[in-house]
Parts: C-alpha cells; sequence; structure tokens
C-alpha cells in the first residue's frame, strides 16, 4: 500500500511526502504517515493543517497512530500532515501568497492560483485515498480558539451525510455540530462528502496560538473513538453526555477597535443578551460591550483575550443550539 512516497506492507507505519504544488524552488510537499495494520479492515484518512498554524492535530494524529499496535490493528490510516504548508510557514490560517482560506475554496481549480490548484489537489487525493472515512483536523490557529466540537455535513439528507452523523456521535465530543450554512460549500468536509460520498468529520479543539494537553486529549478521545466506531481497533467508542447540538453560527463582531477583554469560554452556554465581552481602547476605558445577539446557543469560539482589534473583526462565534 501506497501513499506518496511512503510505502507500508501489513503490520507496517511508514513515512513520507506527497506533492501538492508548487512554489519558485522546489514541488510544495506534505509529510505523509501510512500505517496499516496486520490484519484487513476499513481505511481511515486523517488531514491537518489545512489551516496552517492549527497544531493540535499533526501533533495528535502522529502520536494517535504511533499509539496502535500495528500487530493487532484492522485496515489503515494515511494522514495527510500538512494540508497547507504555505499558510504553515507562515503561522496563517490563509495561504499568504494569494490570501485564499483553503477551507472556503473548494473545489479549487488546477489552473487557478497557488491555493485553488492545492485545494483542486487536496480533493484529488482524498478521492484517490480518503478510504471510507475522513477526518479534518483544526484547532482555532494563533488568533481564535475554539471548543471541543464536531462538524457534519448537514445540508443533505443522504447516506454519507447520516453515516457522519452516528459518526460525529462516536468521537467523544458533547458539540455535534450539523452545519448546512452557505460557507460549508466551500469546505473539503462538503466536497469530500458530496463528491467523493465519504463519511466526514471536521473535529476541532484549542487554539490561541497554544497546544495544551487538554486539546491533545480531546484529539486522543476523538481519533481513538473513530478507530474504535470503524472496528479498526478492540473497544466501544466514547458516549458524550449532555450533548449540545449546533445549527447556524452567528459572527459576532466590535464596531471599536480596542483590546478584547473576554467574559467567556469556548463551550459556554449562551442566552440572547448576555455580556460577552468589552473593548477597552489603550486609556483602559470601555468604548463598547458586545452582548449575544440570539437566543439558545453556545460559544463555538473566541478570539483569544486581549487581542488588539480592528474595528469590524470577529470576536465571537455563537452557534445556536437546536
Ligand atoms: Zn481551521
Amino acid at each position: 500500500m501506497r501513499f506518496g512516497t511512503a510505502e507500508a506492507a501489513p503490520g507496517e507505519l511508514a513515512t513520507g511526502v506527497i506533492e501538492l504544488g508548487h512554489d519558485n524552488i522546489l514541488p510544495l510537499v506534505s509529510p505523509v504517515m501510512l500505517a496499516r495494520g496486520a490484519l484487513p479492515g476499513p481505511r481511515l484518512f486523517i488531514q491537518c493543517l489545512i489551516h496552517g498554524g492549527e497544531n493540535v492535530g499533526p501533533i495528535a494524529a502522529a502520536r494517535f497512530i504511533r499509539s496502535l499496535d500495528l500487530k493487532t490493528f484492522k485496515g489503515s490510516i494515511a494522514a495527510l500532515l500538512v494540508a497547507n504548508p504555505l499558510g504553515q510557514r507562515a503561522h496563517s490560517r490563509l495561504t499568504p501568497q494569494d490570501g485564499t482560506n483553503l477551507n472556503r475554496i473548494f473545489p479549487g481549480s488546477p489552473t487557478g492560483s497557488v491555493g485553488e490548484q492545492m485545494v483542486d489537489r487536496l480533493l484529488a487525493i482524498a478521492g484517490e485515498h480518503g478510504g471510507d472515512t475522513i477526518l479534518d483536523l483544526h484547532s482555532g490557529g494563533e488568533l481564535t480558539i475554539t471548543a471541543f466540537y464536531v462538524i457534519y455535513d448537514d445540508k443533505f439528507d443522504g447516506p454519507q451525510q447520516r453515516a457522519s452523523k452516528a459518526l460525529a456521535a462516536q468521537v467523544g465530543s458533547r458539540y455535534q455540530w450539523g452545519a448546512s450554512e452557505g460557507w460549508m460549500d466551500g469546505t473539503y468536509l462538503a466536497h469530500v462528502s458530496r463528491t467523493h460520498r465519504k463519511t466526514a468529520l471536521i473535529i476541532e479543539s484549542g487554539g490561541g496560538a497554544r497546544v495544551r494537553e487538554e486539546d491533545l486529549a480531546n484529539f486522543s478521545t476523538a481519533l481513538n473513538g473513530a478507530a474504535r466506531a470503524m472496528g479498526m481497533i478492540p473497544g466501544d467508542p466514547p458516549v458524550a453526555t449532555d450533548i449540545r447540538r449546533g445549527g447556524n453560527a452567528v459572527h459576532v463582531k466590535c464596531t471599536r477597535g480596542g483590546y478584547w477583554e473576554c467574559l467567556v469560554e469556548p463551550g459556554q452556554d449562551m442566552v440572547a443578551g448576555q455580556v460577552m465581552g468589552r473593548m477597552v481602547d489603550l486609556y483602559g476605558q470601555v468604548v463598547e460591550e458586545i452582548s449575544c445577539p440570539t437566543g439558545q446557543a453556545w460559544v463555538g469560539s473566541i478570539r483569544r483575550p486581549w487581542m488588539p482589534l480592528y474595528s469590524g473583526d470577529q470576536v465571537v462565534e455563537v452557534v445556536e443550539r437546536l
């Protein structure tokens, strides 16, 4: 079995690289890992760092793969560790060369900008190597801190979407978010689900330029849960309690620039009118109070506390409870 330059026989772990595009020097490549169990079974594909700077995913994925006992493991795992090498080099969610957010421009184009070409390539790789199930790992990035949530494509009611929703309940997150909004149409998740008909999830936890043990533990729970749900390793997948379902997301922005004094935590339940934070100017004065604009909701993500922001920057993403 091959994935990029990695080649694994049954019971072996291989590492290598795969080509994603070209810059002006050499091919742009991502490191890859290919873990092949001694026993036949399903194929799991893990993608990390489509947003540069979201470093919990690749660290957790490599740890998880190295923790497996391949003598008893059923099936295979292919991991593409750096889907956006240009953004990662700049610690940026975006691709600096063309300003693209790769997870909003799918399906991309083979003749487009460097970001659009990488997206076209990532989608082709998912079609060829994506196997049965794809997990797209995110972790907020340098500027944003997210709850430990899982997103599945809820725009259509097809077999892949139903399988994805079922898997979302088996990765140990209590924030199970079926997204049907317009932004989903440009995502990797939507395209691997709708075009390649894969069971697929976004799993996200952490951010704010930190990699915390808590976030690594969340990803360990999620990856082991998915592998158990797929029958690759023994044991039952985790069952989350006190579930928060998600519908539409409201991106709350400040109108005044300043320091962001954040008063809420990712994952916190919110009610309409609840104060979420304040903008404070350099004289230490509160220049704006930010309240929750919607009813029953939970905090999907926050801008990291005390980050200096411009007028109009997003401060909190509030997810409506279903
Ligand atoms: Zn992300």
